[in-house]
Parts: structure tokens; C-alpha cells; sequence
């Protein structure tokens, strides 16, 4: 197998740059889970500020904050609706079901995003032995949905709709930063209408490790109940952290080349007989096509480009998934392109 020199798998793959090592090498440092650690306290006023939320939790991983907030929300055998894609439902091990013994209660949405009219469709009228919905959970962008972007109405009336029914909202925002500057709407704007929401730093902010939890005060105080329960609760964690606010000074803007590389990669693959985009229309930096067409599966066209150094998402069935991030060029997406005709047109 050909060393693998263009990565589309994820955009958790990037490493830290050298300058963002450097960061982490000279950060002050404390006892985390005393709130002593200088640099976790200014990342985490940082992000909630961004968010405008109250308060913020550094936590290790995104899959993290879900089950957090979850636990926080929900007792046994209380209902989370949430889009049929959610990172949740399909890729947290069945953590809700785990360690919050929820139910999942799926939407059929479009590409990832459904209406306050669907929401209000999947929340079950009051009876003794019905489950008993707490929470709508939602992604911005969704991932499995295609990277797609909650309209800022859309979120709002999906908000004011769970609020009526007395249900809270909790937004996954592992690509928050991506919708933000895609659309020029605020971080704020789309995460204040939630009850909680969080940011990965670990994927297209390019840091080595961490998400930070946003909410209320009060959320928070119980946030950091379930993180010491689920062995969350670190130490000098600020080395991390101070990756974080590297990524916040130097990594946001940044996000529009992603987007740049991703509309150029699907203009090359639209233009391959037997690929079609899904969903057709590229929001961020995900980019979903089936292959079907071409004749191959999705493991032929994987290995096939593998065997020219270029890994991408083999997915399930014929869809598969190719991420932009920081360590790609508009040149590698140029070389991928022109692979994945020599592989579709059989010259592999
Ligand atoms: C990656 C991802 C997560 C999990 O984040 P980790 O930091 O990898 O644990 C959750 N939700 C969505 C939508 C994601 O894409």
C-alpha cells in the first residue's frame, strides 16, 4: 500500500502546527478539576462568551459533551428526539442508551435538519405509559446529513416549539465554527436559543484534543458531576487547552478554505460519470457522493485510491464521505480529483 499523502477521512486528523505546540508548551497550567488551571478558565470564558451562554466545562471529547448532557437532562427511560443522521444515534458506541438510559426518538429530516412541524409531530401527547420526551438534540452542521446547516428560522422555531412542550434543546456544534463562517451568522446567534451547546476543537480547529460544554451556571455545576462520574475531570489540562485558544486566535477564519477546497472537490466529482452528490449542494466541508453508478462499490473505490495515496470515508453501502481540513491543499484536491476519474474510468 502507497504511503497515504492526501487525507479526506476526517478533519480530526490534522495535527497541531508548530506554532499551536508552542502554545501548548509554554501554557500556565493548573489543577483542572479545581478550576485552577489558568488557561482551561480563559478557554472556557472564551467559548461561552462566543456561544453566549453563561458558563462553560472543557471536556475531553465531543461524544463527551452529548453523554453529559443527556445525563443532565434525562432520567431512565426518558425520550431524545433527534434528527434519524445524529452523531449519537450512529457513532457514540450507544452511549445514551448506556449512560442515560434514553430512548432515541428519530426524525426523518432532510439531510439533517428537520422543522418545528416534525418536531411537534414526534413529541408524544401525555399518557401514563407513554416514554417521556425531554430533550431535542441537534447538529451544527449535521455530519451524517451532509454537513448541512440548521437555517438560523429553523433553529429558532424548532426552539420555540421543544420550549412550549417544556422540552430543553441541546446543540451538538462539533462544526459550529464551519456554519458561522459559512453564513456570516454569529456563533452566538445560533447557539443562545439552546440550552446547552458545545464546540469540538479537535476537528476542523485543527487542536490535538478537547470540546468545551456551554450552558447556564446551573448547568454546568450538574455538568460537572456526570464529567468526575465519567472520568472526565483531568489535571494540568491546560496543555490542551491552551491548544484551544490557539485555535480561536488563528484557526476560525481560516474555515472558508475548507469550504473553498470542499465546493471544488464536487464540482470535479460531479462531472464523473456514475457520481452523484448527496446531498448535491455543498454547505461546508463535507462532501457525500455515491458511487453506485460507476459500476464499483464504495471498498473498490477506496482501495483503489489508496493504492494512489489518497484516503477518503469508505461509508456505508455506496456512499462515501471526503473531509477538507487544515492539512488540505487546493492542490491535493486537484490531484484527488483527477485519481478518482483514472479509478472510475478503470486506469488504476
Ligand atoms: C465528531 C462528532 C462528535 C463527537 O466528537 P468527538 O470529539 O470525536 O468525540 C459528535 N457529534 C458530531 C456531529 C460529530 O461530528
Amino acid at each position: 500500500m502507497a504511503a497515504i499523502q492526501v487525507d479526506l477521512y476526517s478533519d480530526t486528523l490534522t495535527r497541531p502546527s508548530p506554532a499551536m505546540r508552542k502554545a501548548m508548551a509554554e501554557a500556565e497550567v493548573g489543577n483542572e478539576q479545581a478550576n485552577e488551571d489558568p488557561t482551561v478558565n480563559k478557554l472556557c470564558e472564551r467559548v461561552a462568551e462566543l456561544l453566549g451562554h453563561e458558563a462553560g466545562v472543557f471536556v475531553p471529547s465531543g461524544t463527551m459533551c452529548n453523554a453529559i448532557s443527556y445525563r443532565v437532562y434525562c432520567r431512565q427511560g426518558d425520550e431524545v428526539i433527534l434528527d434519524k443522521t445524529a452523531h449519537p444515534i450512529h457513532a457514540e458506541a450507544g452511549g445514551p442508551a448506556a449512560l442515560s438510559g434514553v430512548m432515541l426518538c428519530p426524525v426523518d429530516g432532510k439531510s439533517g435538519i428537520f422543522t418545528a412541524e416534525q418536531l411537534q409531530a414526534s413529541i408524544r401527547p401525555y399518557r401514563r405509559n407513554r416514554p417521556r420526551a425531554r430533550l431535542v438534540s441537534l447538529e451544527q452542521t449535521s455530519n451524517f446529513g451532509g454537513g448541512t446547516i440548521w437555517p438560523l428560522e429553523t433553529l429558532r422555531e424548532v426552539c420555540d416549539t421543544a420550549h412550549k412542550n417544556e422540552l430543553k434543546v441541546h446543540m451538538d456544534g462539533a462544526r459550529l465554527m464551519n456554519a458561522v463562517i459559512a453564513t456570516g451568522v454569529s456563533a452566538k446567534d445560533y447557539a443562545s436559543p439552546c440550552d446547552s451547546a458545545w464546540l469540538d476543537l479537535s476537528k476542523g480547529l485543527g487542536c490535538p484534543v478537547g470540546a468545551v460544554l456551554c450552558g447556564s451556571a446551573d448547568f454546568i455545576e450538574d455538568a460537572w458531576r456526570w464529567k468526575h462520574q465519567f472520568g472526565g475531570a483531568m489535571r494540568q489540562a491546560g496543555i490542551i487547552a491552551a491548544a484551544g485558544v490557539y485555535a480561536l486566535d488563528h484557526n476560525i477564519e481560516r474555515l472558508a478554505e475548507d469550504h473553498a477546497n470542499a465546493r471544488l472537490l464536487a464540482q470535479g466529482l460531479a462531472q464523473i460519470p456514475g457520481i452523484v452528490l448527496d446531498p448535491a449542494e455543498i454547505a461546508t466541508n463535507l462532501v457525500f457522493f455515491d458511487v453506485t453508478g460507476t459500476g464499483l462499490t464504495s471498498e473498490q473505490v477506496y482501495e483503489r485510491l489508496l493504492a494512489k495515496g489518497i484516503r477518503v470515508g469508505s461509508g456505508d453501502g455506496h456512499r462515501m464521505r471526503a473531509v477538507t481540513h487544515l492539512d488540505v491543499s487546493r492542490a491535493d484536491i486537484e490531484r484527488v480529483v483527477r485519481a478518482m476519474r483514472d479509478v472510475v474510468a478503470g486506469r488504476h
